[in-house]
């Protein structure tokens, strides 16, 4: 897709200073995903870099890779598939847990989510750090799926996430921003 129809989706991302906590730069996309044009456009560019490349499932992680994860999966005809957090899942889960800042955190999926002849999408909203994602390609790849995607609306140059996710992977963003 055409940098510049990206770029206008970005236009619309909100900045929220300092939020949840000082220091963050909080990237608001609620004001790309309520842009009736904007999220459409997500939605063209996703299924752009994926039609085509045999994808089973998406597997979006809780709660904001929710929304355009299922519009993804929709768009390639493929199964959709929640990653959350603990305690959330009703049936048998598998979980992984991630040293986060401060403290742990943990994810869980259904352990008959995906299966050995599955190809993945893994997907969020945002890259900051990585350690969400690194976590969620772990408890994915445990499930020994056929093949392993992994796509973000946008990344945080500044914090280098991509570098903690594995090298061997593709990992797409639509746009990014350049600070943290
Ligand atoms: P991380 O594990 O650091 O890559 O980030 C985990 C999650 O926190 C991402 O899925 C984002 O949804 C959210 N997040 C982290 N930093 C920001 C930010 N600056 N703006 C918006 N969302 C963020």
């Amino acid at each position: 897709m055409e940098k510049e129809k990206l770029e206008s989706v970005k236009a619309l991302v909100r900045n929220i200073p300092d939020f949840p906590v000082p220091g963050i730069q909080f990237k608001d996309l609620t004001t790309a995903f309520k842009d009736a044009r904007a999220l459409n456009l997500m939605a063209d560019a996703m299924e752009e870099i994926y039609k085509g490349r045999g994808v089973t499932k998406v597997v979006g992680i809780e709660s904001r890779g929710f929304i355009c994860g299922a519009l993804l999966a929709s768009r390639l005809g493929a199964g959709f598939v929640p990653i959350r957090k603990p305690g959330k899942l009703p049936a048998d889960t598998i979980s992984m847990s991630y040293e986060k800042e401060y403290g742990t955190d943990t994810i869980e999926i259904h352990s008959d989510a995906i299966c050995s002849d599955d190809i993945v999408v893994l997907h969020d909203d945002l890259l900051a750090t990585g350690g969400t994602m690194l976590a969620a390609y772990q408890l994915v790849k445990s499930m020994n799926p056929r093949a392993i995607y992994i796509n973000f609306l946008c990344g945080l140059k500044g914090l280098n996430g991509r570098d903690v996710l594995p090298a061997d992977v593709e990992v797409t963003t639509l746009f990014d921003f350049d600070g943290k």
